[in-house]
């Protein structure tokens, strides 16, 4: 039996799902994950959490999951210098789930979400999956946003859901904060529109939070994700900040009870330590930094990354060059985009290995 015999949507026949590889090789560099375990007394800390969750396992969890959000709410606030309260935040599991209910709050059938390519697979995947019409807008050369074709592309298009990945995955640019605004004005006077920025990555970003840009603007929603700087892509926690009637519009969608007493309970344990796990993300800022200078020492090309990943060419076959390097037991990401691989940022030793890797790889490209 083949999925294309099964009565499915028309839309999903001959698709892919969504699939890195989970491979089993000494180094792993290819889902920009945190290298650092989560450290021991924030371990404990989650253990105590959870075991007195698990007392209260047969009632359903708090709905509206009111003490992390303030607790997330409080994040940041402390780390943007811009006050959000309880009710301009909302989570889900991972910011996939977040993505997901806005989809299926305002695109849906009949309507039409555009993202800047290359950008996150999920954005588009997702969109498929609620039955959003996919529209892949333009980017430079160097993989910075084109805001005329950008503009262009919004206005022949007339999106209803917007995504801005700043900074980006897989180039790891990031996106200021009058770009977002053009393109916020384009979006609203082509159709109104939900203006999505996707904050995956902004704490390892030398620019500072476009969460700001909330204030007045109640079509424009920022996510993020503790996937990826509190290292607990395990945990599946993601968030967005907008106006509150955003997020009482996505409660009209989300499955109830969606968020377990132990995913909050987690999360919770998670937050106490954000000091911890924040110096983690200096220490990967410094490899990220040491990856760009050495990857461009061994002769490659290297996109300026505002990530905990770099992007990095150009190889005549991206495929080849992909293998080579996981032959010498490094994984990174073969993202589709033609001439480049991505590299997560991993420990110095993770780092050190990869970087042999390419340095061999380079001389025998070039012998
Ligand atoms: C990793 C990533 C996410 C995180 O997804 P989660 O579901 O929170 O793990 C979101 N957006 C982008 C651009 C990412 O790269």
């Amino acid at each position: 039996m083949n999925i294309d015999d099964l009565p499915i949507r028309d839309e999903l026949r001959g698709k892919s799902p969504y699939g890195a590889p989970q491979l089993d090789v000494p180094v792993q560099l290819n889902t920009n994950e945190n290298p650092y375990p989560l450290p021991e007394p924030l371990v404990e800390r989650i253990a105590e959490r959870v075991r007195e969750a698990a007392r209260g396992l047969n009632r359903y969890p708090d709905r509206d999951a009111i003490e992390l959000r303030t607790e997330l709410a409080g994040y940041l606030t402390r780390t943007t210098g811009h006050t959000v309260g309880t009710a301009n935040v909302w989570a889900a599991n991972g910011s996939n789930e977040v993505i997901q209910q806005l989809l299926q709050t305002f695109g849906g059938p009949g309507r039409t979400a555009i993202g800047f390519e290359p950008s996150y697979s999920m954005h588009a995947l997702i969109s498929r999956g609620t039955g959003t019409s996919w529209i892949s807008g333009p980017r430079n050369d160097d993989f910075t946003i084109d805001l005329t074709a950008a503009g262009r592309a919004i206005a022949e298009h007339r999106p209803d859901v917007v995504f801005i990945t700043s900074p980006n995955n897989p180039t790891g640019t990031a996106v200021d904060a009058d770009t977002v605004l053009a393109l916020y004005t384009a979006a609203q006077a082509a159709r109104p529109s939900l203006v999505v920025v996707d904050e995956a990555y902004v704490e390892f970003s030398h620019r500072p939070s476009l969460l700001a840009l909330i204030e007045g603007r109640p079509n424009l929603v920022v996510s993020r994700t503790m996937s990826k700087a509190f290292g607990a892509a395990g945990l599946r926690l993601g968030y967005l900040a907008a106006d509150p009637a955003v997020v009482d519009a996505v409660q009209l969608v989300r499955l109830p009870y969606h968020l377990s007493a132990v995913t909050q309970a987690t999360a919770l344990a998670a937050l106490e330590h954000t000091d911890t796990l924040l110096g983690y993300v200096e220490q990967l800022k410094t490899e990220r930094d040491r990856l760009v200078i050495e990857l461009r020492a061994i002769g490659c090309e290297v996109t300026e990354s505002d990530a905990n990943f770099v992007q990095f060419g150009r190889f005549t076959d991206t495929h080849e060059a992909w293998q080579k390097i996981l032959d010498r037991g490094v994984l990174v990401r073969d993202n589709g985009v033609p001439g480049w691989l991505r590299v997560t940022a991993g420990t110095p030793v993770e780092n050190d290995a990869f970087l042999d890797a390419v340095r061999e790889l380079m001389k025998e490209q070039s012998a």
